[in-house]
């Protein structure tokens, strides 16, 4: 078959393992660990399947007024999406021109290049400090569109908010902010997007970790009102199905539920990190759902392996500033005693007790 060489070319995203034994520990795809609001599975019930009939509001009217209202930001302003992968790649094609260049930091979430590598576009990384820290990309390369993550993944580090606006005031094309992990941290650029003077900002949610919703599919973004039209100009018809639609709205009426998780999962988080740290480990400071963990012994890869054997699944990212590091979700607290405990029996120095 002839395919376009772009794509013959392309190494795929690879997401995390979904394991099929049902009694594993799942720490490798950032899910919530904790069911969305019972107000979701309410109207999951209430759901009149008849309904699916019709096509699904091509706008998701009631969906974006109630996240324009969330955020402050006008409808015009808000945009849905078939989850916040879809945003990412509608961005690719409508803020970077035909043999343009997007940029990110490096490490960051790796779609971001495949999904540039589809568009045909360039590519330019601005390689993050030792700490994972801020470092300034200037104008990335003369870049159309730069994707900062904030919280970052997979270091899960949150960069400073007087930075990235200052970064955004001075940034020549569009930048796209994913907080994907920000209600993890507490911190948002949202109100930064949803200002009306703001002529290049894109700050994208996803329902899919703090919601709890990763299988239904839904993200949103807001931005300036032309950059919002494009959007809209670019998507399928049908973008958002009917059930996603009424869900997230669902989702959105129980923001106390989101925002208790959240909590939970951050105690969790930290009470990881701080008892990896003391067993040797270096873990930066996180503010997302997950920690970037250094283990103090052996090697990440063979510690992923040795966990994997136990039924505990983390993700591990080969790659020279990536592969001594272990991305381990925060679950409940029986998931991270269990996930502790058995890195006591791996772990180990060579010949040594176990920590
Ligand atoms: N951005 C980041 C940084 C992510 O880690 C993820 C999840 N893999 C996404 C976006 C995509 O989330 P979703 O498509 O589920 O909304």
């Amino acid at each position: 078959m002839k395919i376009a060489g772009n794509i013959a070319a392309l190494s795929p995203y690879v997401p995390g393992e979904q394991p099929k034994d049902a009694g594993a520990v799942k720490l490798n795809t950032n899910e919530n660990a904790y069911p969305p609001s019972p107000k979701v599975a309410a109207a999951l019930r209430a759901f009149d399947a008849s309904a699916l009939r019709r096509y699904p509001d091509p706008e998701f009217r009631a969906l974006r007024a109630r996240i324009a209202e969330i955020h402050g930001a006008r409808p015009e302003c808000v945009f849905v999406g078939n989850g916040s992968d879809e945003i990412l790649s509608l961005a690719m094609r409508v803020f970077v021109e035909d043999g343009g260049a997007a940029a990110s930091f490096s490490p960051t979430y790796s779609l971001y290049r495949t999904l540039a590598a589809i568009r045909g576009a360039k590519y330019a990384e601005v390689p993050l400090p030792e700490d994972f820290g801020w470092t300034d990309p200037g104008d990335a390369g003369g870049a159309d569109l730069f994707l900062l993550t904030n919280p970052n993944a997979p270091t899960s580090v949150l960069y400073p908010r007087a930075a990235v606006e200052r970064f955004c005031a001075s940034f020549p094309g569009t930048v796209l902010i994913d907080e994907a992990y920000a209600d993890f941290s507490g911190a948002t650029c949202a109100d930064i997007a949803a200002a009306p003077g703001n002529r290049n900002t894109i700050v994208m949610r996803t329902f899919s970790k703090s919601f709890s919703l990763a299988g239904l599919r839904v993200g949103y973004c807001i931005g300036p009102e032309d950059g919002i039209e494009a959007l809209y100009k670019a998507k399928d018809s049908y973008n958002v199905d009917a059930l996603a639609q009424t869900l997230a709205l669902a989702a959105l009426d129980d923001l106390p539920w989101m925002r208790a998780n959240a909590r939970r999962t951050a105690a969790v988080r930290d009470m990881m990190a701080g008892e990896l740290r003391r067993r040797g480990w270096d873990v930066p400071d996180s503010a997302a759902n997950f920690i970037f963990a250094r283990p103090a012994h052996r090697p990440a890869a063979e510690v992923f392996a040795a966990l994997r054997e136990r039924g505990i699944y983390v993700r591990h990212f080969p790659g020279p500033r990536t592969g001594d590091r272990l991305r381990i979700t925060a679950g409940t607290p029986d998931e991270a005693a269990a996930l502790l405990a058995a890195l006591a029996g791996t772990d180990v120095p060579p010949g040594g007790p176990s920590v």
